[in-house]
């Protein structure tokens, strides 16, 4: 029979339904379809001069480093281009003949084979929130309210400013409450760069991890007993969400000011060294240091909260990608900071533990030196405010995925970034000297 309405034809006819329904179009408007990811080194000085002129007039988009003053001879430049770019910049490469390896062939692909963006996924209650998978800001800040009202003996929440957009900027305070004495406290933020996408997953798992642990685990018990554990899931809420709904590599604020292009670098903005070696001046680029500190609102109001409890606040983490390392001041910097020896070996401590879960190996040191020198970062201005351990995480990978980390990976790499972060709040609460 012909009109026969069988299994088969039913699910045909809702793939025919699905392919025409609006929402179901390329992602980010196929706006990365041809676009590669290419490692390049420049083997001399020569090189690195010509390939950073040529990726200015390319306008490249760089993936690591970060800036076009970090390129030198022998530095691991992973860029992004467009489709017609990258052809210029292949022949280029072949005929000077320059090391080069294609990381990604057609970013677009990628894109969609992940397929993240959420509006096509079952939506699970917040009681069965999962956390390997990427959220967008709208959930992450439902998840917020959900634990706050869930774990009201260990949970409170309050925002501690506005975005440029106006987007609240929501933290949640985690830690047992104490009556008689006024608690030591640690800071972590994530997502201050918004295409880091894993930085605002681990902060999530840090909440998961430790409200699921605490009657379970003595360490965190002590943690939480012993201290309050501030958590920023998402710094740059604007950017973030724009990550989300148009550009996937966006990584500044969405600021405006007298200019055409969009956007601050948030950890170029802080007043320290404020647009000193390491930054730029120039609104266009992704490291542009703003028109003048703390021109941010994200901040600004991070920056006074902090500057409020820096008596308080023993250690200040920041969670960034990718790179593989743990990173401390300065960064403005090659001197090394006072209490260096209790900062490095609480550091060494953290990337060991790191390891002992699936054996992935961390670089660490001091910023300047490990990774480049930059101004403006939020560890240096925490730690020149009073707070003696600061640490910024380069998470995984070292650029196979790079800012496209599959959400496969989500639990190993927050599992073992949970035994660094447990182990430096360890640390703050033995006596160093
Ligand atoms: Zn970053």
């Amino acid at each position: 029979m012909d009109c026969m309405w069988t299994d088969a034809t039913f699910i045909l006819f809702w793939l025919h339904v699905y392919t025409w329904l609006p929402g179901h179009c390329h992602l980010y408007n196929n706006r990365y379809d041809g676009d590669k990811v290419i490692r390049i080194v420049p083997k001399n000085d020569i090189e690195a001069y010509e390939l950073k002129a040529l990726y200015s007039k390319l306008q490249v988009d760089l993936w690591q480093p970060s800036s076009l003053s970090y390129i030198g001879k022998d530095t691991v430049t992973d860029v992004r281009t467009s489709n017609n770019s990258s052809q210029t910049l292949l022949t280029y490469l072949r005929n000077s003949n320059i090391q080069h390896t294609i990381l990604v062939n057609n970013l677009q692909k990628v894109i969609e084979k992940q397929n993240v963006s959420g509006t096509q996924r079952y939506r699970r209650s917040l009681s069965r929130y999962n956390y390997e998978e990427y959220h967008s800001l709208d959930e992450i800040e439902r998840w917020m309210h959900h634990m706050n009202k869930t774990y009201p003996h260990l949970v409170s929440m309050f925002s501690i400013g506005k975005s440029y957009e106006g987007r609240p900027l929501y933290v949640l305070k985690l830690g047992k409450k104490a009556s008689r004495f006024r608690k030591k406290a640690i800071w972590i933020d994530c997502g201050i760069h918004a295409r880091e996408w894993i930085g605002p997953v681990f902060c999530q798992w840090f909440v998961k991890e430790a409200l699921n642990t605490y009657h379970l685990d003595p360490s965190m018990k002590k943690i939480l007993t012993l201290l309050n554990v501030y958590i920023m899931p998402v710094f740059n809420v604007d950017g973030y969400h724009y990550s989300w709904t148009t550009d996937r590599f966006w990584r500044k604020t969405r600021s405006k000011y007298r200019f055409n292009c969009f956007g601050v670098d948030a950890n170029r903005n802080w007043k320290v060294k404020w647009c000193e070696e390491g930054a730029s001046l120039h609104p266009c680029d992704n490291t542009y240091c703003g028109p003048y500190a703390e021109s941010e609102p994200e901040v600004q109001a991070a920056s006074q909260f902090l500057y409020k409890q820096r008596k308080h606040i023993r250690a200040y983490l920041s969670i960034h990608s990718y790179a593989q390392m743990l990173l401390y001041p300065y960064s403005y910097q090659y001197e090394a900071i006072p209490n260096y020896h209790c900062v490095a070996s609480a550091a060494s401590n953290a990337v060991h533990a790191l390891q002992t879960a699936y054996g992935v190996l961390y670089q660490h040191g001091p910023a300047s030196s490990t990774l480049y020198l930059s101004s403006g970062s939020s560890i240096d201005w925490a730690y020149n405010n009073g707070i003696p351990y600061t640490f910024a995480f380069e998470l995984r990978d070292t650029g196979y995925y790079g800012f496209l980390l599959p959400e496969s990976l989500i639990k190993p790499t927050c599992t073992e970034t949970m035994l660094a972060v447990k182990n430096i709040a360890l640390h703050i609460l033995k006596k160093c000297r």
